[in-house]
């Protein structure tokens, strides 16, 4: 297997690790990003609707030291956004590994240095980087959640979840033009009892029959689940509990959640969107360098 060696490796090229590379690249610090897609930013390219505009003004938006341009509307369009991103991996340079699926992160406690597996998903093989520095920056939403309901191994039906629009029949739903997920529409269905609102399940009965907590039955060829989303933390990150609790979420709470000890940082778990991304990538890559001096100094 391939060993790599580098200060810093950032797991994850959405916002969040493009930021915090452009960051540490100003400051001359050397770092890989491992991203398991084939592009950056593959949420919004991937996972968002076409018309999508961010829905916060420009101005909380930009990633650190270079901002949106200024002859860009205040409410960017996601083609504006991926542009602005392409650029800013331009601009500051980083250095991206695509198609780099992490499949375990551990640290060596002798020598204080991280282990990273990546599998190449292109080729089927697995390379080792070892570093000083860990950057978790996978995301908040990195997986739809669908959550335990008994029964559901036998449904009969098809179900997935709301983040898997390009699947199944739910894609030909949406070749009509309807959709079930909730829209500006949507509301004024569920008045009109276009769209009928059941409580939550309590069981998925023998083939399609769904029995919900009231006691009412009924039939589904297809279950939706928007059932929100989580981390991916624990699924690759053994040493996860030095920064992470058992939900994948940072246990320092903010404005302290983006670095633990033995050179574990998170960036873009604040909740506060691209806003707290910038925040955290700052700090972290101030950080990084405030110990590669201090460790400097020791050493002379
Ligand atoms: C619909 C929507 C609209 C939003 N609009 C705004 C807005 O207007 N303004 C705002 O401030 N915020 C907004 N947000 C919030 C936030 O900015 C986005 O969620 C943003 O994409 C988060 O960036 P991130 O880099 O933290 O995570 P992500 O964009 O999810 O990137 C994580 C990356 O990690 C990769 N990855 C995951 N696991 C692995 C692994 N094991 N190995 C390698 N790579 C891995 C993924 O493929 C992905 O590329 C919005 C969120 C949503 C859902």
């Amino acid at each position: 297997m391939e060993i790599i060696e580098v200060p810093v490796v950032i797991v994850g090229a959405g916002p969040a690790g493009i930021a915090t590379a452009g960051c540490l690249n100003k400051l001359n610090i050397p770092n890989i990003v491992l991203e398991r897609d084939d592009c950056n930013a593959s949420f919004y390219r991937k996972r968002t609707h076409d018309n999508l505009k961010l829905h916060l003004d420009k101005k909380f938006c930009s990633l650190p030291h270079y901002p949106i341009p200024p002859s860009l509307p205040n409410f960017v369009t996601r083609v504006q956004f991926l542009r602005y991103i392409e650029s800013y991996v331009a601009h500051f340079n980083v250095a991206i590994k695509y198609n780099r699926a992490v499949e375990s992160a551990v640290v060596y406690e002798r020598s204080n240095k991280w282990r990273v597996v990546a599998k190449d998903t292109s080729s089927g093989t697995y390379e080792t980087y070892v570093s000083d520095f860990l950057v978790v920056a996978t995301g908040e939403n990195s997986e739809g959640y669908i959550p335990e309901i008994e029964g559901l191994d036998k449904y009969d039906g098809v179900y997935m979840h709301s983040s898997k629009p390009k699947e199944g029949p739910f894609a030909m739903k949406m070749k009509n033009g309807t959709t079930p997920i909730i829209d500006m529409g949507c509301v004024k269905k569920i008045k009109n009892r276009q769209v009928k609102v059941f409580p939550a399940i309590l069981s998925i009965e023998e083939a399609k029959t769904v029995q919900f907590t009231n006691g009412q039955r009924a039939q589904f060829d297809i279950i939706i689940f928007a059932t929100g989303y989580r981390t991916n933390v624990l699924s690759w990150l053994q040493d996860y509990e030095i920064l992470f609790n058992e939900d994948g979420m940072p246990i320092p709470s903010y404005p302290n959640h983006w670095g633990g000890e033995q050179g574990i940082y998170c960036a873009g778990f604040s909740r506060l969107g691209l806003e707290g991304i910038s925040y955290d990538a700052k700090n972290i890559a101030n950080h990084i360098q405030y110990t590669i001096n201090l460790r400097e100094s020791f050493n002379h």
